[in-house]
């Protein structure tokens, strides 16, 4: 083994550097870099993520002489801090901690306070003369050690930590609660005294001695059992489900730090904190954070006490740490303010004040809401701290679509049940759930569900990312409960002290802010409405409003569209789409699905009468009626998108979708149309086919009925005469779907023709289209050279290319594809992020082909991965000339393909 598989900090200088994050973690670089810039950090050093791969490889065996190499190193550690790990005086006591590539907060496991045993906690007691404090240490440490490497469930320990708190209760005078959670409340941890400690102590031990054989009282043997655990918390249930969320790869391991322990609870000269150099939930440049005096780290993140501002805020009397302990406050401000400049983004921060000395414990890369990633990354580019470059790929495309989620209605009026503290932004309405795996199960039901618990632990993870919002009665702005939301993009509110959950009777009650008044109700069948980005939480639904789209995204999107070379264009039906989509930034239509046209009320009889049709006259009277009603929603499309492109797709689906499927339904149709139910029962059968995903539809309707492709052709130039007359640019682009061949565009192009020379003379005008055809099928791709003598254009329909190329039902798919993905058999569902592999590679024969034709030939995609960041960087590279997608993701896809630009300049690879 080298030397080099564990590397050491210290204050003012560090073998590694915040550049070395795959072999040191996170952590363990950026813990490297503050000790290379002089920043307070207690000393320790990192065993790298190699070594942790090494550990895996060989069936969870620690290397040959690991525990030499370690000994080594802690014979530094003992030489820099003047302590002695296992020492009768002076003991060195060390945390250990993960710390992946990528940050995963929470997921992995940590042991604090290693080193105590019986003898070293004598000494710790005799060095700080605080015997309480020293027999805190030690159960902590017992319960840690306990759960973490010997498996003894954290339960466990409940029963004499409560009984101490009935001993320590019953000494101060203090009823204590028959409930659980009150009696926590009533009575915390910082309220025992030496006396209960001592018993706990002892009861713990017992415990262990009962459930694992006891545990080594060897410093080096607990160090040893450490890191292997740790290296093992890679593999637990909720470090996977996080990575596969995430997609960070199994392959990468986790480091391992080992570090002095410093303690921020010796007493009242002594502190912990976490804090932010950006408010994470706004954006706004503020320092930002929390602290509670006397306390260890994981009491903050808890949320069991609830911690004290660090800057002094309106209201504040004397608890925030400005006004406690200015010099250290001052010391923490300018530290931050040097991380911030030297990471040259959004920190976040956790540091302990022992006895009046401070030490940055980690620094990292701040967790923010979308709105705030946008914010801060603009923000840094005014104050010349990063480039618009950057700033463009900082910004997650992929959470964008957060900042679209709805508020309250300021107009609403309604007044809340009770508050919170806002933790995650957003407006949601959900029913409320009291645990993880309900609220999973009935989200999948597709019930809306709000998530309300206590406090959360990253156990209920699966629960967050199902449910709309979560709500905490516990915790502050850095509780898990708000990290993780704030990651997912999940709203939520925590701290909300007013409610408390009575899981036996499945309620939730609000207390009154009098404490006289009478407490709210709230079962799991009632709706509630929680605002992240107020803390307010409501009873029942209420009214939104959208958000608008301004500021500092409106500039960042500015600087996108001047980056990329993709148009974005939207897929829109109707014209209060169109206006939609323009207003958001889309460039054109890329698909407007004629048949989202027909189910108006006054248009599906006409619809119906049409498909009911015994001949072609009577079809041709039916189609006379919807030409109007269509010609009028192109008038309008046209005149919304104003001189852009609008391709317009011909009729579609099976015509079984447009009939009633219900006996009742079947009635009311041929009441309407003045026939016998049983005419319109035997045509519905008729219709009825296995397989209507590769049956009787897309261009297949126009060779079989080519009098509706002839009606529709006429709605579409006729509209654009029309409003060409009034003095608008047209561009329509007429589209084919579900072509295999060229024949079937031949066909359908001659329609075109005729109608398009009937229009043209009767309105006195012509207008310039386009023909063109949708590739949405392998043997359209393959043919594509020869599609191209006929079509001017082509669009790719992937979600139909997806479905045929795997042979994976549209419809079918979500019954197995999850355990696909699940199973690494496929990265990601392939009708969300497109299947580049093989999807891919039928679209890059498609464009080299049809270039190879037409060499100016318009090349677009308009099936959902338009709206994919992932896909949109392979249209860029595949050398499309736009993405088409829903008009709510435009904004997300003039990012993405900004994104793209900026990663491939030349478009090709
Ligand atoms: C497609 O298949 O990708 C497409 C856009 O058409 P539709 O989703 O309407 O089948
Ligand atoms: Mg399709």
């Amino acid at each position: 083994m080298t030397a080099k598989l564990i590397y050491r900090f210290a204050p003012g200088s560090a073998d590694g550097d915040a550049g070395q994050k795959a072999l040191l973690g996170g952590k363990g670089a950026n813990l490297a870099e503050m000790a290379n810039l002089g920043v307070p950090v207690p000393p320790g050093f990192t065993i790298t993520t190699e070594l942790c791969v090494e550990y895996f490889r060989a069936g969870g065996k620690l290397p040959s002489g690991l525990r030499s190499a370690v000994e080594e190193n802690l014979a530094w550690l003992e030489a820099q801090t003047g302590k002695r790990f296992g020492g009768a005086s002076q003991p060195l006591l060390v945390s250990v901690r993960s710390g992946a590539r990528s940050s995963m907060p929470g997921m992995m496991d940590t042991i604090l306070n290693l080193g105590l045993n019986d003898e070293t906690v004598a000494a710790l007691r005799e060095q700080t003369k605080n015997p309480r404090f020293a027999l805190d240490a030690y159960r902590r440490f017992l319960t840690m050690y306990g759960d973490v490497v010997l498996g003894v469930e954290r339960t466990r320990f409940d029963g004499p930590m409560n009984e101490a708190r009935r001993r320590a209760g019953a000494a101060l005078g203090i009823p204590a609660p028959v409930d659980v959670d009150l009696l926590v409340k009533a009575i915390p941890d910082s309220m025992l005294r030496a006396e209960e400690l001592e018993q706990v102590v002892t009861d713990f031990k017992a415990i262990l001695v009962e459930h694992a054989g006891g545990f080594p009282s060897r410093p080096i043997e607990q160090l040893m059992g450490a890191i292997a655990a740790v290296f093992e918390s890679w593999r637990n249930p909720r470090a996977s489900f996080y990575r596969r969320m995430n997609g960070i790869p199994d392959e990468w391991g986790t480091a391992v730090n080992v570090q002095a322990m410093v303690f921020g609870n010796l007493g009242d000269t002594s502190a912990t904190g976490v804090a932010f150099t950006r408010d994470p939930s706004t954006g706004e440049r503020r320092f930002f954070g929390e602290w509670l005096p006397n306390a260890q780290g994981e009491d903050v993140v808890a949320g069991l006490r609830t911690p004290q501002h660090l800057a002094k805020a309106t209201g504040d009397t004397g608890s925030s740490l400005e006004e406690a302990n200015p010099a250290i406050y001052r010391q923490l401000y300018e530290t931050q303010q040097k991380l911030e400049r030297h990471f040259r983004d959004m920190q976040d921060l956790e540091f302990t004040v022992e006895d009046g000395q401070l030490f940055l414990l980690q620094t990292r890369n701040g967790k923010r809401s979308a709105r705030a990633e946008v914010r801060i990354a603009v923000e840094m580019v005014r104050e010349g701290l990063i480039t618009r470059d950057e700033a463009l790929l900082r910004v997650s495309a992929d959470r964008v679509e957060e900042l679209l989620f709805p508020s309250i209605d300021p107009k609403a009026g309604v007044v809340p049940a009770t508050r919170g503290l806002p933790a995650s932004p957003g407006a949601v309405t959900g029913y409320v759930s009291f645990s993880a795996d309900d609220a999973e199960r009935r989200a999948e039901a597709g019930e809306p569900v709000i998530l309300v618990r206590i406090e959360t632990s990253p156990e209920d993870l699966h629960g967050m990312k199902a449910a709309r919002g979560i709500l905490t009665a516990r915790g502050g702005a850095t509780s898990h409960a708000a990290v993780v939301a704030r990651g997912m993009g999940r709203a939520c509110v925590v701290g909300c002290s007013a409610i408390s959950i009575d899981r036996e009777l499945g309620i939730l009650t609000i207390r009154d802010s009098d404490e006289a008044g009478a407490a709210l109700i709230v079962n799991p069948t009632d709706l509630i409405t929680i605002d992240g980005s107020s803390g307010a939480v409501y009873l029942g639904d209420v009214a939104k409003t959208e958000p608008e789209l301004g500021g500092e995204f409106a500039e960042l999107l500015g600087w996108a569209d001047a980056k990329r070379r993709l148009r974005v264009r939207a897929n829109a039906d109707t014209p209060h789409d169109a206006k939609q989509a323009r207003s958001l930034g889309a460039e054109g239509i890329g698909l407007c699905r004629t048949e989202h046209m027909f189910f108006d009320e006054e248009r599906i009889e006409a619809v119906r009468e049409m498909i009911l049709a015994g001949d072609l006259e009577a079809r041709e009277a039916a189609l006379a009626k919807l030409l109007p009603f269509q010609t009028g929603d192109f008038v309008e499309i046209f005149r919304a998108m104003g001189g852009l492109p609008v391709t317009i797709r011909l009729l579609d689906p099976p015509l079984h979708e447009f009939l009633p499927a219900l006996p009742e339904q079947m009635a009311g149709v041929a009441r309407s149309l003045g026939v016998e139910v049983e005419a319109v029962a035997r045509q519905v059968e008729r219709l009825h086919e296995v397989n209507p995903m590769l049956g009787h539809r897309g261009c297949r309707l126009g060779v079989t009925f080519p009098e509706i492709s002839a009606m529709q052709v006429r709605a579409i130039l006729t509209a654009a005469c029309t409003v060409a007359k009034e003095g608008v640019e047209v561009h329509p682009e007429l589209m084919i779907p579900l072509a295999f061949g060229r024949p079937e565009l031949d066909l359908m192009k001659t329609i075109t023709e005729q109608v398009a020379e009937q229009v043209f003379s009767q309105a006195g005008i012509r207008v310039a289209y386009e023909f063109g055809t949708m590739i949405e099928l392998p043997r359209a791709a393959v043919l594509a050279d020869d599609l191209a003598r006929t079509a001017e254009f082509f669009s790719f329909g992937t979600n139909d290319l997806t479905q045929t190329a795997l042979g994976l039902s549209r419809d079918d798919a979500g019954k197995f594809l999850p355990e696909y993905v699940r199973r690494g058999i496929l990265p990601r569902d392939p009708f969300v992020s497109l299947d580049q592999e093989g999807v891919g590679a039928l679209v890059r024969m498609a464009v080299e082909k049809g270039r190879a034709t037409r060499p100016d030939i318009s090349l677009g995609i308009c099936g959902e991965h338009g709206g994919d960041p992932a896909s949109i960087d392979f249209f860029h590279r595949a050398g499309l000339a736009y993405v088409s997608c829903s008009p709510f993701r435009a904004p997300i896809a003039r990012l993405a393909a900004a994104q793209a630009a900026l990663r491939s300049p030349a478009g090709a690879g």
